[in-house]
């Protein structure tokens, strides 16, 4: 392939879906929730947030959408070439639409952050010897995702 790679050029596997994300994620976040290990195809998704006004969105077509439950209202994307994960819309009550993007999916030369913390543990597949938070159960993971969320959305 020799397309100019942009910064910020984030795709799926397989190239045909394309958008592109404008500076630092708010958060990166490493969950173990059975959806996200069905939808990712992984023992937990290595995900990235951003907010929505953030990213430029893939073209219409490029991806298949499902809702999967409520609440959160999480819409998940994938590429409709390949049916690997692209994208994740995000939407809770009160706050902006957020954009989840699968960290696989980010181009090498970003400069990401250290995941902040692991949520939905409960639902691990296996241990994981790390010193980051660790969140078991519905409402803990969602309050801790909450904790450390909320603050760099103020900031
Ligand atoms: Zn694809
Ligand atoms: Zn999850």
């Amino acid at each position: 392939m020799t397309q100019d790679i942009q910064p910020g050029a984030a795709q799926c596997g397989c190239g045909q879906t394309r958008f592109r994300v404008h500076g630092a994620p708010l958060l990166r976040a490493l969950c173990h929730c059975t959806i996200c290990q069905e939808f990712n195809r992984a023992p937990f998704a290595d995900i990235a947030l951003y907010r929505g006004r953030d990213v430029d969105m893939p073209a219409d077509g490029q991806v298949k959408f499902n809702a999967w439950r409520a609440p959160p209202a999480v819409q998940r994307g994938r590429c409709a070439a390949c049916d690997n994960p692209a994208i994740e819309y995000l939407s809770m009550p009160l706050m902006p639409t957020l954009v989840i993007v699968p960290v696989a999916n980010l181009p090498d030369e970003l400069d990401l952050p250290a995941p902040s913390l692991h949520m939905f543990y409960h639902s691990r597949v296996a241990d994981i010897d790390d010193g980051l938070p660790k969140y078991s159960g519905y409402w803990r993971s969602q309050l801790g995702f909450g904790r450390h969320l909320l603050p760099r959305m103020m900031g």
